[in-house]
């Protein structure tokens, strides 16, 4: 279990909403595992959860962001 994020396939998404309701950089493999076997996933800043919500009506988590900007470049 110690894959490495090679591009940029990654999407945001969200918490459970009970704690930090920002949008968090996850894998899409995860997250299709996520939906499929009900798993948690592990966004980019090392938060673990099941995501269960639009993350579209939420910030990006700010260091996601940066995480993400670091691994795929700014643009
Ligand atoms: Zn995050």
């Amino acid at each position: 279990m110690t894959e490495t994020i090679t591009r940029p396939d990654v999407t945001p998404t969200t918490t459970d909403g009970d704690h930090d309701r920002f949008a968090h950089y996850v894998r899409k493999k995860d997250i299709l595992r996520a939906n499929v076997e009900g798993v948690p996933v592990i966004a980019l800043c090392g938060k673990v959860w099941i995501p269960n919500r639009d993350p579209s009506k939420y910030p990006v988590c700010p260091t996601c962001k940066e995480i993400k900007a670091k691994l795929f470049g700014k643009s």
